[in-house]
């Protein structure tokens, strides 16, 4: 049996050394603000993945109002999650991720990032998709005020 699950993330840029994204950090003159460390495709994927197994949403198990999730490790959260899917009778298939920005430009470090996710979710690195893309110069994404991230993921009964 497979099952499929969506999730999206946004976060906003400040000015910084880089930008923070499925745990590899791409240099840039910003970086992503938020409670935790703001890695939006971890926060997406881990969103997807707790949706294919209906196990809630990342605000409900990592909610900004604990102090213990300020600045939180987003790869080490996607990993509790990954182990919660895994108890829960469910192993991870495959995850396709979009980024959605102006920049910085996803591509050069597509493999790096697919590396790092694959080894989390313990999956092939060939079923980890991720993609870039811009938004064409349009609204808040276009002025470059921040980022949105969507992500697929597709899980299989052990
Ligand atoms: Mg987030």
């Amino acid at each position: 049996m497979t099952r499929v699950g969506i999730g999206y993330d946004s976060h906003r840029f400040v000015p910084g050394d880089g930008v923070l994204l499925g745990g590899v950090k791409i240099p840039a003159t910003v970086s992503l603000t938020g409670h935790s460390d703001a890695d939006a495709v971890c926060h997406a994927v881990t969103d997807a993945l707790l949706g294919a197994t209906g196990l809630g949403d990342i605000g409900a198990r990592f909610p900004d109002t604990d102090p213990a999730n300020k600045g939180r490790d987003s790869i080490a959260m996607l990993g509790m999650v990954v182990q919660m899917v895994g108890e829960s009778g469910w192993t991870p298939a495959n995850v396709d991720i979009t980024v959605i920005c102006e920049s910085p430009k996803i591509g050069p470090h597509r493999s790096q990032i697919r590396a790092r996710l694959a080894s989390v979710l313990g999956i092939a690195g060939d079923a980890v998709s991720i993609k870039g893309k811009t938004n064409e110069g349009m609204g808040w994404i276009g002025r470059g005020e921040g980022l949105a991230v969507m992500a697929v993921a597709t899980v299989e009964r052990r």
